[in-house]
C-alpha cells in the first residue's frame, strides 16, 4: 500500500509499505477514507520530537471504513465506517475508567522507554513518536487499529467524511481546551494561535458561551476565519498583545488562555534557529515573549491557563512565580478525545457546527509530502490540509 512516511526532518515521503494486519483478536484493519495533516505532525516534521525512526508512517487523523476484523472484536464489523480517535485506550485500566484516555496504563506498547523518559507511560498514539508506542499511523491507504472494540466512533448515515473527521482530534481538542477553563458566563477566553486547534478552539468557547473571545496570530486568512467563527482577533505583528487583551478587558486580563500553538512559539524564526538551544534561551529573552510566558503575565489573578499545545523536552524561561503568585490554574495534556465523541457528535448532527469549515486544501495521498511544507509554511492560505489516500 502507500503511505506518508518520516525520513528525518522535513523528509515526508509517499512510499510503498507492506499492507497491515491483524495481530492480535481485538484489531481491526481500516481502508482509510480520508485523512489530515495536523500542527502535532508538524513538530514529527520539523524534528522536535524524539524517538522517531526511518520509515515510520504518518498520521493520526484519519476515518475509513472497516476492512477485517480479530475474532474478538465485537464491536465492529466488516464495511462500518468509523473516525478513529488518535489516542489508543483499552478501555479496562484504571485511567481508561476515569475517562483519563490520554494517559491510558496499557496501550504504549513501549511502556520501559516511556516510564523512562515521562516517569510513566502514557497512551499509545498513532503515528507519532516510540515514545508513545510508535504505531504505524493513518496517512495511509489501511492502519491497524489495535484495541479497535474501544475508542473507534461509528459515522452515522447521511456525514460525509469533512464533516466527522475532526472528531478524532481536533474538535475534541478544541473542546477540552476550552472545557477545562471552566468557563463563567463573564468570561474573556483569549486564544494564542489561530491554527486548526485555535479554531475549534474559537468555536468551542463561542458554543460553551464565553461572553468574550479573542484569538491571537499574525497569519491574515487564519485571523480572519476566527473572525467568521466569532472571535475578536490581535494580530501580534502589528499590534501588542498585552496592550490590546488589557483594553478589551477594561484591564483586568483575561480571566481564561488558551494556548494553541506549543512548540512553534517562535513565529517568523526559522526552524534551524530553534535547533540550536543557546540561541534559543537567548530569544526567549530577545524576541517577542514566549506563548506561556505571555500569558502568565497577561491573565487576570485566579485565572486558568490551558495548554492543549503541545511540548517536548524542557521548556526554560518560564516565570513560575508568576504564575504561583497570582494563583493562576494551569492544565494540560493529550486530548482524552473519547470523553467528547458522543457530545460532539450529537452536535454536528443538530447542525450546531460543521467541523468542514476548516479545510482549505483537499488532494490525494501522494501530494501529502508537498502539502506538509504548504501547511507549515502556511502559503497558498493552507489551514487544514485533508488527504484522500
Ligand atoms: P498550527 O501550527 O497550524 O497552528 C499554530 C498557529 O500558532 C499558527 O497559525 C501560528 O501562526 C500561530 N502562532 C505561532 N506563534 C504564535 C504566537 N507567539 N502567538 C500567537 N500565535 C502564534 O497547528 P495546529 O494544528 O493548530 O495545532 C496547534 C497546537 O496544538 C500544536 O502544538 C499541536 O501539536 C497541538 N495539538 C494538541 C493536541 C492535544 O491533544 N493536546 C491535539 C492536536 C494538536
Ligand atoms: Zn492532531
Ligand atoms: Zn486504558
Amino acid at each position: 500500500m502507500r503511505a506518508l512516511c518520516w525520513h528525518g526532518k522535513q523528509d515526508i515521503r509517499c512510499d510503498t509499505v507492506p499492507d497491515p494486519r491483524i495481530e492480535h483478536p481485538r484489531d481491526a484493519i481500516i481502508r482509510v477514507t480520508s485523512c489530515a495533516i495536523c500542527g502535532s505532525d508538524l513538530h514529527l516534521y520539523d524534528g522536535f520530537m524524539p524517538g522517531m525512526e526511518h520509515g515510520d508512517i504518518m498520521g493520526h487523523e484519519f476515518m475509513g471504513v472497516v476492512e477485517e476484523v480479530g475474532a474478538e472484536n465485537r464491536k465492529l464489523k466488516k464495511g462500518d465506517r468509523v473516525v478513529v480517535p488518535f489516542t489508543i485506550v483499552c478501555g479496562a485500566c484504571d485511567q481508561c475508567r476515569r475517562g483519563n484516555f490520554s494517559v491510558c496504563e496499557r496501550s504504549n506498547r513501549n511502556k520501559e522507554l516511556a516510564d523512562k523518559v515521562f516517569g510513566h507511560a502514557t497512551a499509545g498514539l498513532f503515528g507519532y513518536t516510540h515514545l508513545t508506542g510508535g504505531y504505524p499511523g493513518g496517512q495511509a491507504e489501511y492502519v491497524r487499529v489495535p484495541f479497535a472494540d474501544q475508542a473507534p466512533v461509528k459515522v452515522p448515515d447521511g456525514l460525509s467524511d469533512e464533516q466527522v473527521l475532526f472528531l478524532g482530534d481536533i474538535f475534541p481538542t478544541g473542546w477540552q481546551a476550552v472545557v477545562q477553563c471552566d468557563l463563567q458566563p463573564a468570561d474573556t477566553v483569549a486564544i494564542w494561535g489561530a491554527g486548526p486547534v485555535g479554531q475549534f478552539c474559537v468555536r468551542s468557547a463561542v458554543l460553551l458561551g464565553a461572553r468574550q473571545v479573542i484569538c491571537i496570530d499574525h497569519v491574515p486568512e487564519r485571523l480572519s476565519m476566527a473572525r467568521a467563527g466569532g472571535a475578536i482577533t490581535i494580530d501580534f505583528d502589528t499590534e501588542s498583545v498585552i496592550e490590546r487583551l488589557n483594553e478589551l478587558t477594561r484591564g483586568k486580563g483575561p480571566e481564561k488562555c488558551i494556548d494553541a500553538v506549543g512548540l512553534e512559539a517562535h513565529a517568523g524564526r526559522s526552524v534551524d534557529s530553534l535547533y540550536d538551544r543557546a540561541k534559543q534561551a537567548v530569544m526567549l529573552e530577545t524576541d517577542r515573549p514566549h506563548v506561556l510566558r505571555e500569558m502568565m503575565y497577561v491573565c487576570r489573578p485566579a485565572g486558568v491557563l490551558s495548554v492543549p499545545g503541545v511540548y517536548g523536552g524542557l521548556l526554560d524561561k518560564i516565570p513560575f512565580g508568576m504564575a504561583m503568585n497570582k494563583g493562576l490554574t494551569i492544565r494540560m495534556g493529550q486530548t482524552h478525545v473519547n470523553r467528547w465523541t458522543d457530545d460532539l457528535l450529537r452536535r454536528i448532527r443538530e447542525g450546531q457546527i460543521d467541523p468542514s469549515f476548516v479545510i482549505t486544501h483537499t488532494v490525494d495521498l501522494a501530494e501529502g509530502p508537498g502539502m506538509y511544507k504548504t501547511f507549515r509554511d502556511k502559503q497558498d492560505g493552507c489551514i487544514k490540509v485533508v488527504l484522500k489516500p
